[in-house]
């Protein structure tokens, strides 16, 4: 747009969208006050960042707690099969 066109621009000729985008709305979820054209586009939002820290943490510690549920499951069953192993081996001695 050329200095000088603005007023032009003010007539009536901007379409609807154009102007919502320029409207300030609240971040809903950290409150800052952005146009909401940045808002859709390039708000960096520090409780979406958060809240992504957040989930991946859960993300890695379920991840983790699996693993540890697994490695757990395959002991008892390796105990398990120790043990029929012993009690069968002992019923082989009689
Ligand atoms: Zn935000």
């Amino acid at each position: 747009m050329q200095p000088g066109t603005e007023a032009d621009s003010q007539g009536g000729t901007t379409p609807t969208c154009r102007l919502a985008e320029r409207e300030k709305t609240a971040c809903p979820l950290c409150g800052k006050v952005v146009s909401r054209k940045t808002l859709a586009h390039s708000h960096t939002c520090r409780a979406d960042a958060a809240t992504r820290a957040q989930l991946q943490e859960e993300r890695a510690r379920a991840r983790v707690e699996e693993r540890m549920r697994r490695l757990q499951a395959d002991r008892e069953a390796a105990q398990l099969l120790e043990q029929r192993r012993a009690k069968y081996a002992n019923l082989a001695l009689f």
